[in-house]
Order: structure tokens, then C-alpha cells, then sequence
């Protein structure tokens, strides 16, 4: 089955992995799929301590 795409640079919708308007990449649209083990946990931390101590923080 194939996603709705959405691409990175003009914003337009396709079900191309590359957009057929401007030749860039293509990205999933909507947030990753959830999961109680929460695999990217250490991932998504480390993202948010990064965004707190470049906001100053932390
Ligand atoms: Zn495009």
C-alpha cells in the first residue's frame, strides 16, 4: 500500500518518493507510528535536551 508523500521543499503532495513538480524528496506526513517499548525514546531525549540548552534552559 502506498502513502500519501509530501514533499520536503514545495509542499506538494504526491505518491511519488520524488516530487514530480520540483524533483526533491518526498516525506511521510503525520508523526511515526506509536509504540509502548518506545524504541526512539533515547532519540527523542536527546533531541529535547539539545532544543532546551540551545533555548538556554538547561
Ligand atoms: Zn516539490
Amino acid at each position: 500500500m502506498r502513502h500519501i508523500l509530501k514533499c520536503s521543499s514545495c509542499m506538494a503532495y504526491s505518491l511519488m518518493d520524488v516530487c514530480p513538480a520540483c524533483s526533491s524528496e518526498s516525506l511521510r506526513v503525520g508523526p511515526a507510528k506509536f509504540s509502548p517499548q518506545d524504541a526512539y525514546a533515547s532519540y527523542r531525549r536527546a533531541a529535547k535536551a539539545d532544543a532546551l540548552r540551545r533555548a538556554g534552559l538547561l
